[in-house]
Parts: C-alpha cells; sequence; structure tokens
C-alpha cells in the first residue's frame, strides 16, 4: 500500500553526494515534513509514495543545494563600490577597516533587512540553500529576510571591543558585545535537528579588533548553547603581525592558547595557514572557509589540502564586496582554476584538482562548517530537503559526455530551475515563489546611490 508524501520530484538525473556517490540516471525523491523520505529510481519510489503533489524534472539534474559558508549580508548594498572608488584612485586599505566597516556602521535596520532579501534571493535563484552569516549589524533583521525568502541560515551580530579606527557605531564595550551575541541566539530557535531553518550563532569580527577576553567569552558562551562562532582569520599579514607584536604568537597559536580554537570556532579564509596550521585544524576540529574570489589576491591558500586532508572546509563567496556575484557555482570554478594554480601547476601536473572536488566543498562541506551536515550536503533517506534542479538546456549545456562532466565543469547559477529549502518550493521555473524580486530591485536601487555617496 503507498503511504502519503506532500511531494515526490520524479524523472531526474540524481547526483547525491553522498558518501558512496551515489548516482541514479532516473531518480524520483520522495519529501514528506520537510525531510527526504525516499530516494531511488522514478518507478520504485512512485510506486510506494502517494504525494499531494508532483514534480517533473524531464531530465534535470537534481544536486542538494550548496552552502555559502562565509557571507557578509549587510554589505549587500555596496556591490561594485571598491571597484569604482579604485578606478579614480588608490583603495585605502585594509579595505574591510576602510570601507566595509564604515558602510556597515551607515545601515538603518531596514537597510539590513532590504540587503538580505536581495542576498538571500540571489542566493536562491543560484543554488545555495543555507548560508553562514559573518556577523554584521541588525541579525535580527537578517533572519526576518531569511524567514521570508524561505532560504536557510545562520546569523550573527558583528562584535568589535578593541583595536583602532572602528567607528563608534560599530564599538562595543566588551559586556555589550557577549550580551548581544547572547541575544541573537537566544531570539532564534536553536539549530538542534536541522529543522530550524533560520537559527542564531555567535561571531568575532576577527582577532586584531577583539579582546582576549571577549575572545574568550564568546567561545564559551557559544559552547554552553551548542552553537558556532564566526571568524575571520588569517585573512592578510597584519593580523599575523598584529598576534606577533600583541601575544608573540602566530594567530592561530594564540587561539589555541585561549582554548578557543575547538570544532566550535568557524574560521574564514583561512589564508596564510602551513602544514602545521593545517595539522592543527585536524586535531582540534576548527571549521574553516575558502572564499576563491578574494583570497589568492592575499596569499596561496592550501584549501584543496585542508580539504584533503579532512578539515571541514567549505566555500563562501564573502559577500559582494570584491566581485559582486553571490553564485557559488562560479566561486567553485574560481576554486578550480586557483587550486591547481597552488597546488599542482608547481609540479607540472596538469589534472591536479579533481573535477568534482570544488562543488564538493561547496555542497558537503559547507555543510559540515555549518555543523549541519547530519541533516544537509547529501541527497538522502532523512535529510532535510534542501535540493537544486539544474536545466540542461542552457546554452553550456548541449553535447555534454555526461551530466556530471556538465555539472562539474560548466553549470552555474544560470542553470537553476527549482530550489526546495526544507521540502518547500523556494524557486520554481527559475522564478522566486516567497518574495518580489522586482519589488526588492526597486527599492535597492532607490536606497543604495545614498549608501554609496555616504561612503566612498
Ligand atoms: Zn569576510
Amino acid at each position: 500500500m503507498q503511504q502519503q508524501a506532500d511531494l515526490i520530484l520524479q524523472n531526474l538525473y540524481i547526483i547525491s553526494f553522498d558518501q558512496q556517490g551515489t548516482v541514479i540516471p532516473d531518480g524520483a525523491i520522495a519529501i514528506k515534513d520537510g525531510v527526504i523520505v525516499g530516494i531511488g529510481p522514478t518507478s520504485e519510489v512512485t510506486a510506494a509514495w502517494d504525494p499531494a503533489r508532483r514534480i517533473f524534472g524531464s531530465g534535470q539534474i537534481a544536486i542538494p543545494g550548496l552552502t555559502d559558508a562565509h557571507i557578509h549580508t549587510a554589505q549587500t548594498m555596496m556591490r561594485g563600490l571598491l571597484t569604482t572608488v579604485g578606478a579614480s584612485s588608490n583603495l585605502r586599505v585594509p579595505t574591510w577597516r576602510e570601507y566595509l566597516v564604515p558602510f556597515e556602521a551607515a545601515l538603518t535596520p531596514e537597510d539590513v533587512e532590504l540587503s538580505g532579501q536581495l542576498a538571500y534571493s540571489a542566493m536562491l535563484l543560484t543554488g545555495t540553500t543555507s548560508f553562514f552569516e559573518a556577523g554584521g549589524p541588525h541579525p535580527e533583521r537578517m533572519a526576518a529576510a531569511a524567514w521570508r525568502t524561505g532560504i536557510r541560515g545562520i546569523v550573527s551580530q558583528s562584535t568589535m571591543d578593541g583595536g583602532d579606527r572602528i567607528p563608534a557605531s560599530m564599538r562595543m564595550s566588551t559586556d555589550e558585545a557577549i550580551q548581544r551575541n547572547i541575544d541573537v541566539v537566544e531570539a532564534l530557535p536553536a539549530a538542534v535537528d536541522g529543522s530550524n531553518r533560520v537559527t542564531g550563532g555567535m561571531s568575532l569580527r576577527q582577532i586584531i579588533t577583539c579582546t582576549p577576553e571577549l575572545v574568550r567569552s564568546i567561545h564559551k558562551e557559544a559552547q554552553n548553547r551548542g552553537v558556532k562562532v564566526h571568524t575571520h582569520l588569517v585573512e592578510g599579514t597584519y593580523e599575523i603581525d598584529f598576534s606577533l607584536e600583541r601575544y608573540g604568537m602566530r594567530p592561530l597559536e594564540y587561539l589555541i592558547n585561549e582554548g578557543v580554537f575547538t570544532e566550535t570556532l568557524h574560521c574564514a579564509h583561512s589564508i596564510l595557514v602551513g602544514d602545521e596550521d593545517i595539522d592543527n585544524f585536524r586535531h582540534y576540529g576548527a571549521t574553516a572557509c575558502h572564499c576563491a574570489k578574494g583570497n589568492y589576491s592575499i596569499g596561496h591558500p592550501p584549501a584543496l589540502k585542508m580539504w584533503r586532508r579532512g578539515v571541514a572546509i567549505g566555500l563562501g563567496t564573502d559577500g559582494v564586496a570584491s566581485l559582486g556575484t553571490l553564485d557559488l557555482f562560479r566561486v567553485a570554478m574560481l576554486a578550480r582554476v586557483g587550486q591547481q594554480l597552488v597546488e599542482a601547476t608547481p609540479t607540472h601536473n596538469r589534472n591536479g584538482v579533481a573535477a568534482a572536488e570544488p562543488l564538493s566543498m561547496a555542497i558537503i562541506g559547507g555543510s559540515r562548517a555549518m555543523g549541519l551536515a547530519a541533516h544537509t550536503g547529501s541527497l538522502e533517506k532523512g535529510k532535510r530537503a534542501d535540493i537544486v534542479l539544474l536545466r540542461t538546456d542552457g546554452p553550456d549545456a548541449a553535447g555534454y559526455a555526461s551530466p556530471e562532466a556538465f555539472l562539474y565543469e560548466c553549470a552555474s547559477g544560470r542553470d537553476v530551475d527549482t530550489v526546495l529549502v526544507d521540502g518547500n518550493i523556494a524557486v520554481s521555473a527559475g522564478q522566486l515563489e516567497n518574495v518580489d524580486f522586482h519589488a526588492i530591485r526597486d527599492q535597492v536601487a532607490r536606497r543604495q546611490p545614498q549608501l554609496m555617496g555616504a561612503i566612498a
């Protein structure tokens, strides 16, 4: 006898990204209460389940949703600012202090919610189903935008209680910074089983703007609540010099010494790390994120080496501040080229990056980094139904030897047709289901010039 399901997606080429590398050429997925309850050949799944609704894939490729493991939601309306300013004068450095933080300081709560709607819409439309916010102003408004658009995410408050030239509106006392982080987590439901789509995390901007007391306290409060702490790590030589001058240790050593380099800590960028640092990531369980759009202008990030050694490392856009796309497929392609250059070209190895590795980092790596690997990151029975269907009739798809070759080599956000998060349809036929993207764009077009003018 058939069992009831909410939805069946059928006649799909399923690339599951499970540990066995399961591929189902004519496959189907049954979904109930946001969870994948059946997956297998279309004939078997449709025989076993009676759905309230069906979606016919007609040969589209089904994959798990992608995870943006490092995004600055609040910076979304500064798209192109650095390029525009840089064209007319030399950019002041470091750009995070000179432009990014002052921009965030100028935002109203309404601006942040609009930024969230714009960012999460663009992410869903290009196949990203989860995000891990780096920490910014007004995280409660990011959460509101995430709920509304239908994406999964962890939001957090940017925290700085030390350092030079931080705008007054962004600087907090240590106690205030701790309390505001706690408030974000307690205002949102806990991420116990992946079913709470929008949750709160904690954030330390980076070690040069956070006192040791804040670093220790935030880590302890996060551990007590079972949530993660997002930070930037070894994103530039200035950070290493600061750490050596202030603490007599390199940044990782300092964090280990403080007892906070644990699986609670998520370390975006992690560019200037050596072999011993990678061993420490493995040993202590801290997670990482490779942001391929910007990281190669700073160093030779060993992202692939970290991935292959078992570090929980995902891919991130780092928001739109430099290279404005939020399309993680494009980030994965940049990572493939960049990692070839870093890891393989020096030894004249022409195929140093396996085709599936960058996208696997964006899918499985991101889920691990967010602490959600038991619930997302693959298409398997029992996991949350975060699913992307890709068209195979786009301009680059014709003539491919296999769907896998197309997916790993060429697919991008423009090929995304349907997106489900938690079993709910967020994108259908390339259009958002929950929000009016045209209205969001109109609002952004009115507000963005004012914000740009205030900061440039
Ligand atoms: Zn960042």
